[in-house]
C-alpha cells in the first residue's frame, strides 16, 4: 500500500504555544492550585488527558459557554484555551481574584481587536463562524450587536448599511468563506472584508487540496476540532474519498479491501505521535 503523508499538518504555533504555557504552569510551584483548563485547551482528548495526569482538571460540559463555566471556579489558577476567551469571562475571573494564564492565539486576539475597533467607529459588525465554538463564543461575547453569519443564506439577517465590517473564525473552510465573501462584496460593495482565516489553517487545507489522486485520504484529529473537519471538507472537495479518525484503533472500523494508496493529514491540534501510530499500523495491513 502507498502511504503519502501530506506536509505540512499538525500542531500550529498557537497550539504549540497554548500547550508549553499549560505544562510550564503545572509544572511551576508558583501558581496557585488547583490549576483548571477553562475548556478543552486544545481540541484533542489523547493531549487534555495528559495534561489532566499532570494535575490539570478540566472544567467542560457539553453546551455550557465559559462563561458559565467560569462560575464553577472559586480559586487558584484559571487557563484560558487558545480559542479565546469573552471579556466578561475576564471580569469573573478577576473578580474572584483568580490567577489568569491566558493562552490566546495571536491571531484570535487580531480578530478580537478589530471587532472592538470595528464597533467603536459605529460599524455595523459581522463575524462567520459557528455557533458554540469557542472561538466564536469568544468574539461574539465582546458585544450583542455583533451579527453570526453561519452560512450564505444568513447574509439576509445583515441590515442595509453603508458601514458594514465582517471578519470570521480563523479555522473555516477557504472554499466556503471565500464563497461568503464573494456574495458580501456583491451586496455590500463598500464593505470592510476581513478575511482572517490563519496561516497556519490556510496551508494546510491548501496541502489537501493539492494532494495526488489517492484511494482514500485519512484526515486525524478530535470531531470537536474544527480545523481537523474543514480538512476532511477540503479532502472530500476534490473527489477523494476521506475518513476522520481520532487514532490509531479507528483503523479497525475501516474496510481496506481495493484500497491501494492512502494519504494522511491531521489537524493542527494532533500531535504527531498518533499520525506515526497509524501510519506504523497501516503499514500492516494487507
Ligand atoms: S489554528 Fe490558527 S488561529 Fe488557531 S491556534 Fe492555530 S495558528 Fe492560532
Amino acid at each position: 500500500m502507498i502511504i503519502n503523508k501530506i506536509t505540512p499538518q499538525g500542531y500550529c504555533s498557537g497550539v504549540k504555544n497554548a500547550l508549553s504555557i499549560a505544562y510550564e504552569v503545572l509544572a511551576s510551584a508558583s501558581y496557585p492550585r488547583p490549576i483548571y483548563l477553562l475548556g478543552s485547551i486544545i481540541h484533542n482528548q489523547h493531549v487534555i488527558e495528559d495534561l489532566e495526569k499532570k494535575g490539570a482538571i478540566l472544567v467542560e460540559e457539553k453546551g455550557t459557554s465559559r462563561s458559565d463555566l467560569i462560575d464553577k471556579i472559586e480559586k487558584g489558577t484559571v487557563i484560558f484555551s487558545a480559542h479565546g476567551v469573552a471579556p466578561i469571562v475576564y471580569e469573573k475571573a478577576k473578580k474572584k481574584g483568580l490567577t489568569i494564564v491566558d493562552t490566546t492565539c495571536g491571531n484570535v486576539l487580531l480578530v478580537q481587536k478589530r471587532m472592538k475597533e470595528y464597533l467603536s467607529l459605529g460599524y455595523t459588525c459581522s463575524y462567520i463562524g459557528t455557533k458554540g465554538h469557542p472561538e466564536c463564543e469568544g468574539v461574539l461575547g465582546i458585544s450583542s450587536d455583533i451579527l453570526l453569519l453561519e452560512s450564505i443564506t444568513d447574509l439576509d439577517k445583515i441590515p442595509n448599511t453603508s458601514k458594514l465590517y465582517v471578519s470570521n473564525q480563523t479555522t473555516l473552510s477557504l472554499f466556503e468563506t471565500e464563497q461568503i465573501y464573494k456574495e458580501l462584496q456583491k451586496r455590500f460593495p463598500n464593505a470592510i472584508l476581513d478575511n482572517k482565516i490563519c496561516k497556519a489553517t490556510t496551508i494546510r487545507q491548501q496541502a489537501c487540496l493539492d494532494q495526488e489522486k489517492v484511494d482514500l485520504c485519512l484526515v486525524v484529529g478530535d470531531k470537536a476540532s474544527s480545523n481537523t473537519k474543514k480538512l476532511a471538507l477540503a479532502s472530500k472537495s476534490i473527489g477523494i474519498s476521506t475518513i476522520l479518525i481520532e487514532n490509531a484503533k479507528d483503523l479497525e472500523q475501516i474496510d481496506f479491501t481495493n484500497i491501494k494508496s492512502i494519504s494522511i493529514t491531521s489537524g493542527a491540534s494532533t500531535p504527531e505521535y498518533i499520525v506515526e501510530e497509524i501510519i506504523e499500523k497501516l503499514k500492516r495491513v494487507d
